[in-house]
This record gives C-alpha cells, sequence and structure tokens, in this order.
C-alpha cells in the first residue's frame, strides 16, 4: 500500500500503535499493525494485520462509510475522493451513491498543507 504526502497527520500518529482495543459492533477486538488476523471476507485466508492501512471506514470500528473490518490488499480498495483511509468490496461504494448519500459527503476536508485530506490519487 503506498501512502501519499495527502495522508493526514492523525493518521500517521495512529498508524503507530501496534496494539490496541476497540468496540466493533459492540464486541472488544484487537487492533493495530502488531495483531496478525485473517482478511474479514468470508472464505478468504489471508493474512492481515490490523493496521489502518487494512482497515475498512475512516475510523477505528467503523462508521457511515465502512464496517471496520480488516481486508488484504486483494479486498480492499482506496476511499472514493475526498474521503479518507481505504473501503473493503463490500463498502467501497458507500458514500458515492448520490441517492443514498446526503448533501454532507460532499465536504473536502483540507489538511495543515492545504492539500485535500484523502487525496489519494496521483496518477
Ligand atoms: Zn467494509
Ligand atoms: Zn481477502
Amino acid at each position: 500500500m503506498e501512502l501519499t504526502a495527502a495522508e493526514p497527520k492523525d493518521k500517521e500518529k495512529l498508524v503507530g500503535y501496534a496494539f490496541y482495543e476497540i468496540y466493533r459492533d459492540g464486541e472488544k477486538i484487537q487492533a493495530g499493525y502488531g495483531v496478525e488476523a485473517i482478511c474479514d471476507k468470508s472464505a478468504c485466508t489471508v493474512k492481515v494485520w490490523r493496521g489502518l492501512d487494512a482497515l475498512c471506514g475512516e475510523q477505528l470500528g467503523g462508521d457511515e462509510y465502512g464496517c471496520g473490518g480488516y481486508f488484504c490488499g486483494a479486498h480492499i480498495y482506496g476511499a472514493p475522493e475526498g474521503q479518507l483511509g481505504q473501503r473493503c468490496f463490500l463498502c467501497r461504494d458507500n458514500g458515492t451513491d448520490p441517492l443514498a448519500s446526503s448533501p454532507d459527503a460532499m465536504v473536502v476536508t483540507f489538511g495543515p498543507d492545504g492539500a485535500p485530506v484523502g487525496a489519494a490519487h496521483r496518477s
């Protein structure tokens, strides 16, 4: 997974934690880039580490954009433009359907350097 200069600072800080516990769907789970797990896609047996680069959604434990699962590189995708983090194969269209999202979903956050946060596309 390639990170770009547009990644937000607080995310860099979070990535530094190898172990922590979070609540996901009311269940306490261990997470962090030092926590070994299996891709959350059923039937996928690829090993992952529960760091933010494998997390679906913008926040630990999931949010309106993602489910909070951890997925291997084959089952996680970059967030839609203007949003943070990654999305799994199930959630990647969240927030991009104009019928399903509020106008707030169009708000773009700008980082300290003036670049849109989450603008990871630099092709
Ligand atoms: Zn998901
Ligand atoms: Zn997988």
